[in-house]
């Protein structure tokens, strides 16, 4: 057994071994600049950069890269060995501190979102101190985010780390109206991450999952999830070694993962660390989801991130647990067990209320891509309406305060905030509503609406951006009051009053619900070209600029690249496709076909008696659906080439949606019911089920 303490972090230059690598005084600068964010002198950088040299190479590293996070939604590296020549034409192994902090990469070909036609061509990647440098395969990596030359963000970790900033400057001044001295505050992210497993052999088979990491095509197996026999079922020998490697490969990174079972769907599995730093949680999922997929090779397996891999089954998400804490570890959402503690939960609770009623619209684009399409909404996953669950107990306290009410737990006692102890809330998990897209969970806030594929960032930036603006302006009311115990109970009653509308503990898959949430006013932007323009509403814009998160022009800019991704996700789906049924599915009847007329000649060569009824039966199904899928094909082809030429990008979204989405829809049924009329081995495609119960 190999020793799990020795093995965690081996692989990162963390706490433990700049300890022991760096000069005290070294040591504790670095400290500072992790903690509170202060620049970092060159000549300390320098002595930095020798030390993790030196600790990579010892560690096999022989090339450094810097990591980052454009907005593909994966990362990207470029590697420079530590080889510098010397004049007797030999080479000697270099690091300097300037290499470290900051890199030059050639970044034309990373989405801009027309940032940088009208600048620098090149951007610059800059460490980021705040998160440990790392090796694999035989390269440090450095964290860094990735700016433009005029400083604007080109990518995912830029937003997250200024609203990271934002949110600790507003709880911060929270935390000192209630008497509390916390110099930062940071938010807290535990993901939970779904994923399916496939045999290697049959994936390959399939184009559209090799292209588009769903399949576009496949009749549903005569059994799916129906028994629910999959849910935290016996792991199977081949799956359980392969979550053996990959834990150790995350745990040899740093990563902190802790729970791993069965998901509902069959092939389907989920992973969960424990929760860390939003802005480190972010840069480990981002490893997790790649060691998963190369982890996966060394099985023959191969892992599917994608929303929705199968249709009729469950897709996959990430849940995204998140909190607020202080530098000392106090968590701000969990009730403490003084009247003052609960005061102060009290008010950063309703914060999150209203930040998620007012910007539930935000929150929606944050999630909003082609594949999580496929999920929210579908009774699997959330509905596109964002609304929030508390549960029963904290639901009675909110009513409570708001009509000023005796409050019906334990002790009928009228709730006086900064004097009343409220009861611990139940954490487990009896008490969840799974069916919520934003659920309160005993001391955080489960957000369950992202996709499987998402980077974390996206929707914790907007998270902490909006919760910071309620935390700013409930800061500056209280700053100012004469009275504070008055004005906050006057104030977190009025925003219980005001924002209650997007509280809602029922079950959210249900049509009464859809139609509830209509009545209250709330927004359904079903699909992601609904969704996506609202990023750029003057409110939204406000809130983002106002708390240095992202310009105007950084949102418009991320707002065309989240939209030509959508249309250029559903292009690539419909080219597959089209290739697959064209190329394939219509070859694969066209060879029955032919069996069945042979067939059918030859019993009439043989004797006129003969009875040819059932091939003929067929091969009149055959055909009538063989036209049907052809004349579907070549609309599509036509819907297509038609989304091409739409010249405004909102309304090509729409059109790829309503045109090229439902022509793809209405092939596949056509197409899935010729896969079933064709006798296995004429179908060149591996079925759902050799797909959904293979491994
Ligand atoms: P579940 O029943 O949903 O699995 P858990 O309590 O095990 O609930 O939590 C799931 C995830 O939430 C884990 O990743 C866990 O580390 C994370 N989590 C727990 N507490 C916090 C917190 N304060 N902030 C952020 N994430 C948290
Ligand atoms: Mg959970």
């Amino acid at each position: 057994m190999e020793d799990i303490t020795e093995l965690y972090g081996s692989l990162v230059f963390n706490d433990k071994i700049m300890r022991t690598k760096l000069p005290k005084d070294v040591y504790k600068t670095l400290k500072k600049t992790m903690r509170e964010n202060t620049p970092l002198e060159l000549d300390v950088a320098n002595v930095v950069a020798v030390a993790m040299k030196d600790w990579a190479i010892e560690n096999g590293a022989t090339h450094y890269t810097h990591w980052f996070q454009p907005m593909t939604g994966v990362t990207a590296e470029k590697h420079d060995s530590f080889i510098s020549v010397t004049s007797d034409a030999g080479v000697i192994m270099e690091f300097s501190g300037k290499e470290l902090v900051k890199g030059e990469p050639d970044a034309s070909s990373f989405p801009s979102g027309g940032l940088r036609a009208t600048f620098e061509a090149r951007g610059y990647t800059a460490w980021d101190p705040s998160s440990y440098a790392f090796i694999k395969d035989g390269s440090l990596y450095i964290p860094t985010a990735f700016c433009s030359y005029a400083g604007q963000a080109l990518d995912k970790k830029t937003p997250l780390l200024r609203s990271m900033q934002a949110i600790s400057k507003h709880a911060v001044r929270i935390i000192k109206l209630f008497g509390g001295d916390a110099k930062t505050v940071n938010t807290t992210v535990g993901c939970e991450q779904e994923y399916f497993l496939v045999d290697k052999a049959v994936y390959l088979k399939r184009p559209d999952l090799r292209f588009c990491g769903r399949t576009l095509l496949g009749a549903r197996p005569s059994k799916g999830q129906e028994l629910e026999d999959h849910y935290f079922g016996a792991i199977k020998p081949r799956v359980s070694a392969y979550m053996k490697d990959l834990e150790k490969e995350l745990w040899k990174l740093g990563i902190p993962c802790k729970t791993k079972h069965n998901e509902v769907a069959p092939a389907q599995h989920e992973l969960a660390p424990i929760f860390e730093t939003t802005n480190i949680a972010t840069d480990h999922n981002q490893l997790t989801m790649e060691t998963m997929k190369t982890v996966a090779e060394r099985h023959g397996l191969v892992c599917l991130l994608h929303e929705k891999p199968f249709a009729g089954v469950n897709g996959s998400g990430k849940h995204n647990n998140w909190s607020m804490s202080t530098d000392a570890g106090a968590n701000l959402l969990e009730p403490g067990d003084t009247p003052h503690e609960n005061a102060q939960f009290l008010l950063f609770l309703v914060a999150v209320i209203k930040a998620v009623d007012e910007y539930a619209d935000l929150l929606r684009v944050s999630v909003a891509s082609a594949g999580n399409d496929h999920r929210l909404g579908a009774n699997e996953a959330p509905p596109a309406i964002v609304s929030m669950f508390v549960g029963a107990e904290l639901q009675a306290v909110l009513e409570a305060i708001e009509k000023g009410e005796p409050y019906n737990g334990r002790a009928k006692e009228l709730i006086e905030i900064g004097a009343t102890v409220l009861p611990r809330f139940p954490k487990d998990t009896t008490d969840r509503n799974r069916t919520s897209p934003f659920a309160f969970t005993g001391n955080k806030f489960e957000f369950r609406m992202p996709g499987s594929a998402f980077s974390v960032s996206g929707f914790n930036f907007v998270l902490n951006t909006i919760v910071a603006e309620e935390l700013s302006r409930f800061a500056d009311a209280l700053e100012k009051s004469k009275d504070f115990k008055k004005d906050l109970a006057a104030l977190v009653k009025k925003t219980i009053k005001d924002h209650k509308r997007v509280i809602f503990n029922g079950n959210n898959y249900t049509e009464e619900w859809t139609q509830e949430a209509k009545k209250r006013g709330l927004n359904n932007l079903r699909t992601t070209p609904e969704a996506l323009p609202h990023f750029a509403d003057p409110k939204n814009v406000e809130v983002f600029v106002r708390h240095g998160v992202l310009t105007e022009e950084e949102i418009r800019s991320r707002l065309e690249i989240l939209t030509e991704g959508y249309c250029a996700t559903i292009r690539i789906e419909a080219l597959t496709l089209s290739d697959m049924v064209r190329r394939g599915a219509v070859d694969f009847a066209l060879e029955y076909q032919k069996l069945l007329i042979k067939t059918i000649n030859g019993k009439r060569a043989v004797s006129a008696e003969l009875d040819t009824s059932a091939e003929e039966k067929l091969l009149k199904k055959l055909s009538v659906l063989l036209k049907t899928a052809t004349e579907k094909l070549e609309a599509l082809d036509e819907a297509v080439v038609a989304a091409g030429g739409v010249a405004d990008i909102r309304k090509r979204s729409e059109f790829y949606r309503d045109k090229v989405f439902a022509a793809m829809n209405s092939l596949r049924c056509t197409v899935d019911e010729l896969e079933m009329l064709v006798p296995v081995r004429y179908w060149g495609y591996p079925s759902y089920g050799e797909l959904l119960f293979g491994v």
